[in-house]
């Protein structure tokens, strides 16, 4: 009954873990949850102004599909200022959060035959996404060695006359790792003259601790007209729910494209979020991220620490993002029957490193309180002395 290309689709592993841990805890069970990407702040007093304003100013019809013109300047505006990325509000779309411009995005450019670049360990959706849509997953593995970074080589051993799309994401979900000026400039000299796409993905652009956030496309004009920039509000500003995020690309087929088929599905997003964006955008919010952004950096500080006193267990600070990408080889390589039994007998849920593509490992979001991410290591350090 069903097609091929949605018996390709596996749900999102993410997601799956997350809902299930909200589940045991609202009947009652004793669970501790570091597998959701989502930060645990309220969304900042200044958005919500914005969106009750919204409401009773009767701002609640359709609007044009691409987003309003003054939620695309400040967009536009925003590019400029923090990223240095000159985009007219004309190259930029916005969709039902950063995944619905991807999922716009990998429907107008991949097709049987497209090899689509993935550096490993990735998050969970661009290999779904490659395969929904008919093309063909090149993974590239990395190491903690090489602070899971592609080297140039690596990407250019991995090129081929077939591929399309690099996915590039900095700071990465899971690893957190950041791309540096010098590194992005390295793997543009390995592009130039090909016909690559580069989606770089920067929804984790404002979470980076100790080191400098650079945008893709703001390396070179080569790599501005070949790259696809995706951000959006949901983890910078605490807005995962509002649901927005956008694309923005020179190209304007492709910008037409995924408008066209956001005309035929979705149409514009909630017209009361995309109000509600504007001060999470053109610098009202500023303070709110930065103070989230700090506490960040304490939880990660602590959780690292506390993690690396586990036998058994080794985890890198990482850079950015409100993840850490612990290293269980030393107990196990079976990341999933651990993840299961800690779940079940801890009650301390977190995501198995295999649904990123990486055995041997889990997922820890410190996008939680202190005082649980202190509890959830304790609770950690106990099993994996039991765990056989
Ligand atoms: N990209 C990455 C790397 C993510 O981790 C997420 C998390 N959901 C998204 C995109 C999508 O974010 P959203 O749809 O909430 O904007
Ligand atoms: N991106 C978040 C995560 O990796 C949210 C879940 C999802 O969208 O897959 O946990």
């Amino acid at each position: 009954m069903l097609t091929n290309r949605i018996n390709s689709l596996s749900e999102s592993m993410t997601i799956a873990i997350t809902m299930l841990a909200k589940k045991l805890k609202s009947e009652g069970k004793d669970i501790l949850s570091f597998s959701a990407g989502e930060p645990d702040f309220d969304t900042p007093e200044c958005i919500k102004t914005a969106a009750i304003k919204a409401i009773n100013d009767g701002f609640t019809k359709y609007t044009p599909v691409d987003g309003i013109p003054e939620l695309l300047k400040a967009i536009s505006n925003k590019l400029k200022r923090d990223n240095n990325l000159d985009y007219a509000p004309n190259e930029i779309i916005v969709s039902n959060g950063a995944k619905h411009s991807l999922y716009n995005v990998f429907q107008a450019l991949i097709q049987e035959g497209d090899e689509v670049i993935i550096p490993a360990p990735y998050w969970v959706t661009y290999p779904e996404l490659t395969k929904y849509c008919g093309g063909t997953v090149v993974e590239i593995q990395t190491t903690i060695d090489q602070r899971y970074k592609i080297s140039p080589e690596q990407l250019k051993n991995a090129i081929t006359p077939k591929t399309k799309l690099l996915i590039l994401t900095s700071p990465s979900n899971p690893t957190g790792s950041v791309y540096s000026k010098e590194e992005l400039e390295a793997l543009a000299e390995v592009l130039k003259g090909t016909s690559v796409w580069v989606l770089s993905d920067e929804i984790y652009e404002k979470l980076v601790y100790d080191t400098k956030f650079i945008s893709t496309g703001a390396i070179s004009e080569d790599m501005l007209n070949r790259t696809i920039t995706i951000n959006g509000v949901s983890k910078s500003v605490s807005m995962t729910g509002w649901r927005m995020g956008y694309m923005a690309c020179k190209n304007i087929d492709l910008v037409k494209a995924c408008s066209a088929l956001q005309s035929q599905s979705t149409s514009n997003i909630c017209s009361i979020t995309q109000k509600a964006s504007i001060p999470a955008l053109d610098g009202t919010a500023d303070d709110d991220i930065f103070r989230m952004q700090q506490a960040f950096k304490a939880r990660r500080d602590i959780a690292c620490e506390l993690l690396n006193e586990i036998e058994g267990i080794t985890v890198v600070k990482p850079d950015g993002a409100f993840y850490l990408f612990v290293n269980i080889e030393g107990i196990t390589k079976d990341d999933m029957r651990f993840s299961q039994e800690l779940l079940k007998q801890k009650g301390v849920a977190v995501v198995p490193g295999c649904g990123f593509g990486s055995e041997g490992h889990f997922r820890f979001s410190f996008a939680t309180d202190l005082e649980s991410i202190k509890l959830g290591i304790e609770r950690i350090a106990e099993f994996a002395r039991e765990f056989k």
